[in-house]
């Protein structure tokens, strides 16, 4: 089987509902994105950004996913599919993506700060919930200026892969951005997106690049429909 590897972003989960900080200049649902993801915010007031991820997790609980998120399960009847998402909801799990890596981490858990373990979450999060060590807990989100823990397990995912799709993300923010890079020479690229805009890496890259002007929910399952008639 080859192996795919499906970088997805903000745009895709937009189509299912879900906002996030990039639809309108820094803020994030009305806040400022500073206050309600970073370790500065979190210190500052804990109450707002628990409040804000509670909100955010309940929304989550609401929406449905995709026509998009869907095709990707598809796709994995004929290949062996990774997918590396931006986003922090469960959306690919829900569609039914056994193998979905965060790289921004998930809404639906939250961490301990102690003793570090990452407990599934559903409800609201206050600091009155503690671990079972008694430390304090906080949202699975990686925030501003905080490392992404699984980026070098996304750079070795790409590297395997022989077909690259880029769809709901316009890789511009790096250091996930500079992902792409990391696929062999011969390797295929699929971008879509409604108004594409070539990061550094895919400009190297537009002998082997074929970009999809649409939305995810329309673009992404005629991609998928092209590779599966490949086979
Ligand atoms: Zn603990």
């Amino acid at each position: 089987m080859k192996k795919i590897v499906v970088l997805t972003g903000a745009g895709i989960s937009a189509e299912s509902g879900i906002k996030t900080f990039r639809d309108a200049d820094g803020l994030w649902e009305g806040h400022d994105v500073m206050s309600v993801a970073s370790p500065e915010g979190w210190q500052k007031n804990q109450a707002l950004v628990q409040d804000f991820y509670n909100q955010r997790r309940r929304q989550l609980l609401s929406v449905e996913p995709n026509a998009a998120h869907y095709s990707i399960n598809k796709l994995g009847e004929e290949y062996n599919v990774e997918v590396i998402t931006q986003n922090v909801d469960d959306l690919h799990e829900r569609a039914g993506n056994k193998n979905v890596l965060h790289l921004h981490g998930e809404l639906r858990k939250v961490r301990c700060l102690a003793c570090y373990s990452v407990l599934d979450w559903d409800g609201d999060l206050s600091n009155k919930n503690l671990c079972s060590c008694g430390g304090n807990l906080r949202p699975h989100i990686v925030w501003f200026g905080e490392e992404l823990p699984e980026l070098q397990n996304a750079a070795r995912i790409v590297s395997e892969s022989e077909i690259a799709i880029i769809v709901g993300t316009s890789m511009q923010v790096y250091p996930a951005a500079s992902l792409i890079g990391y696929l062999p020479r011969f390797g295929k690229i699929y971008y879509i997106d409604p108004k594409p805009a070539l990061n550094y890496e895919l400009t190297l890259s537009q002998d082997r690049l074929t970009i999809i002007e649409e939305a995810a929910t329309t673009g992404l399952p005629k991609v998928v429909n092209n590779l599966l008639a490949e086979i």
